[in-house]
């Protein structure tokens, strides 16, 4: 399970994370909602310690996550136990982010060979399964300006899963996506789902976490306004702010 516990983090004055409280069980996908700035990528980031937190903590199997325990206080790890446990948790962005200069094999490769050190034929066969997994095989030798948006975000979910995490954080992975291509990521992900890989995907497409999601956490001002499971949050919410949003959005 991945447990974040009294998450806070501000930006000067500007508190974007107010003690946030939230378990993310094993095997299952938990789905954050809430508005634009309510502190969703933060909070993302901060589950990998790229955005450390000012206080509480995040732990992924039991594991602190960018911090130790000294002495009674929570200090930094080194940056290279920080890769490590960063190499374990898949990140795919809001925004479509592969290398530009290399092929889609190539990106899906990078990672395991250069931080995992897996032999490269190995890595480009399990890039091929993954590729293949993704409904990719016919474009492992094009370059992301070749593919549609859909196709990139697709590449970035088989660059994920390739360093075979134990848990993937997707923020918004439809965002950039034009109407059309967002059933096919969607597809992906609910593969991934149906497969039991723990995710955590920030989204706002309000019917796929209803249909997929275990858990929904709704956030606004960076507080957990409510969570539960997606029978409550999204269809009989319990306060006003999250039925108001919910009524936004349709
Ligand atoms: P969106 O739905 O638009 O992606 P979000 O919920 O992901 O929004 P965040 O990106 O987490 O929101 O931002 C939360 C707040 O923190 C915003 O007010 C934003 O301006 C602020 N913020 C985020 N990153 C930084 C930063 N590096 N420096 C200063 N302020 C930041
Ligand atoms: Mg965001």
């Amino acid at each position: 399970a991945v447990n974040v516990r009294g998450a806070v983090k501000s930006y000067g004055t500007n508190r974007v994370l107010d003690e946030v409280d939230f378990t993310a069980q094993a095997g299952q996908v938990t789905a954050i909602i809430g508005p634009s700035g309510s502190g969703k990528s933060t909070l993302l980031r901060a589950i990998n310690h790229l955005e450390p937190l000012d206080s509480g903590y995040v732990t992924v199997r039991g594991e602190l996550i960018g911090v130790r325990l000294h002495k009674g206080r929570l200090r930094e790890l080194s940056e290279r136990a920080i890769l490590r446990q960063r190499s374990r948790i898949g990140f795919v962005f809001q925004s479509l982010n592969l290398f530009p200069h290399l092929s889609v094999v190539e990106n899906v490769i990078e990672a395991p060979v250069v931080t995992q050190r897996v032999p490269k034929q190995q890595a480009i066969a399990r890039a091929k399964d993954l590729l293949t997994k993704v409904g990719l095989a016919d474009k492992i030798d094009a370059y992301p300006r070749q593919l549609s948006g859909g196709q990139q975000q697709r590449v970035a979910i088989a660059r994920a899963l390739a360093l075979e995490p134990e848990l993937i954080l997707f923020d918004e992975p439809t965002s950039a996506l034009d109407p059309e291509l967002v059933g096919e990521v969607l597809t992906v992900i609910r593969d991934l789902a149906a497969a039991g890989t723990t995710m955590i995907v920030v989204t706002h497409e309000i019917g796929f976490a209803r249909e997929v999601a275990d858990h929904v956490v709704f956030i606004d001002a960076g507080r957990v306004v409510e969570q539960g499971p997606p029978d409550q949050v999204l269809v009989a919410p319990r306060h006003d702010r999250t039925r108001e949003f919910l009524g936004k959005l349709v």
